[in-house]
């Protein structure tokens, strides 16, 4: 199997999409923005061995490759419009591509995110994807926008993806909870909130802002520094109001709070807005079908601090992985 035929075989479907000009085999794609939108762009790069195992599920993969990158579109209130896979492999292997493309494409489907370009070259297992996404102007979920006295909240919850991966590299801790199918669930098919940041970035603005938003890829401490930092405030996080998944309950505290706070490839939105919106939000929670829980207050006085339910406070460090430390 040649190259062409690779793509062909694996990559190319008759249908694009409604703003799909040009899709697959020219020289570029062409796509057709709705008017008056911007483009909202975001690339990822996932490399076997850092990013996941050599002997991961090809399906699942495909999966996971496409789901962080519609989450930075979600993180942003971006309807998605289509992506590129640049991709390198160390031999066509067909078997392994009919899965990986099977889970690629159905989460392109389900999203309706089509793919339209990329390059295919031989080479260590290495994969980059670029979605292309469009926003109204002013609407953006931008990371400096929090204000002090916003609210702080969570979709969904934190966590079980980082127990799962402890899990699976036999860590002693994560082994004396019960192995649970959601936690896998979580690290092998993480579900982009692309409804719900779609839903916060449509909210009429008030004081006309829109609310700040970040998705979590690092951990909720870390990338909620991404906020603190860009927006030039600080924030209380309350533990008692951090929902907390049935499999991690039994855990040592040290660990369960490591997996709350620190746990990443949780891909649940973290965002902020003012109280007068706490209506508007649990609305946008219910229409798109995210739980969403208040977890703290944005404070002018920076810094991140941890509230505990007998109300004693802590310093968090508000930094995350970082593949150069
Ligand atoms: P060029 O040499 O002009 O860069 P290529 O020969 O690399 O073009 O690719 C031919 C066509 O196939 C292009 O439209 C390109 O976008 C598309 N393509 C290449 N690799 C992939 C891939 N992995 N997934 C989707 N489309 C791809
Ligand atoms: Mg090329």
């Amino acid at each position: 199997m040649g190259e062409f035929e690779l793509i062909r075989r694996h990559f190319q479907r008759a249908a694009g999409g409604p703003s799909v000009v040009l899709g697959i085999g020219d020289d570029c794609a062409l796509l057709q923005p709705s008017p008056g939108h911007q483009l909202a762009i975001s690339s990822d790069m996932l490399v076997e061995g850092r990013h996941f195992f050599p002997d991961v599920n090809p399906q699942a993969l495909g999966h996971k490759a496409l789901a962080v990158n519609l989450s930075d579109l979600a993180a942003m209130g971006a309807r998605p419009l289509g992506f590129t896979l640049a991709l390198a492999l160390p031999q066509a292997d067909d078997a392994w591509l009919r899965g990986f493309s099977d889970g690629l494409l159905a989460l392109a489907d389900a999203h309706a995110c089509p793919l339209v370009g990329g390059d295919t070259t031989r080479g260590p297992l290495n994969l980059c994807i670029t979605v292309f996404g469009e926003v109204l102007p002013g609407r953006a979920l931008r990371r400096d926008a929090a204000r002090p006295g916003d609210d702080l909240y969570l979709s969904g919850r934190t966590g079980e993806a980082r127990l799962a991966l402890e899990q699976q590299r036999g860590t002693p801790w994560a082994l004396t909870a019960m192995p649970d199918d959601g936690c896998r669930e979580r690290l092998e098919r993480p579900t982009p909130r692309l409804a719900l940041g779609r839903a916060l970035a449509g909210l009429d603005g008030w004081e006309g802002r829109a609310p700040a938003a970040i998705d979590l890829s690092d951990g909720l401490a870390g990338d909620l520094g991404h906020i603190l930092r860009a927006s030039g405030v600080g924030a209380e996080i309350r533990l008692a109001d951090l929902p907390v998944a049935p499999p991690l309950r039994g855990l040592p505290e040290a660990q369960r709070l490591e997996c709350l706070l620190h746990g990443g490839d949780d891909y649940e939105l973290l965002f902020t807005a003012p109280p007068s919106a706490r209506g508007a939000i649990a609305a946008a929670g219910t229409a798109s079908q995210a739980p969403v829980q208040r977890i703290g207050v944005i404070t002018p006085q920076t810094g991140l601090r941890l509230i505990r339910a007998n109300g004693e406070t802590e310093a968090l460090i508000a930094t995350g992985f970082d593949h150069f430390t």
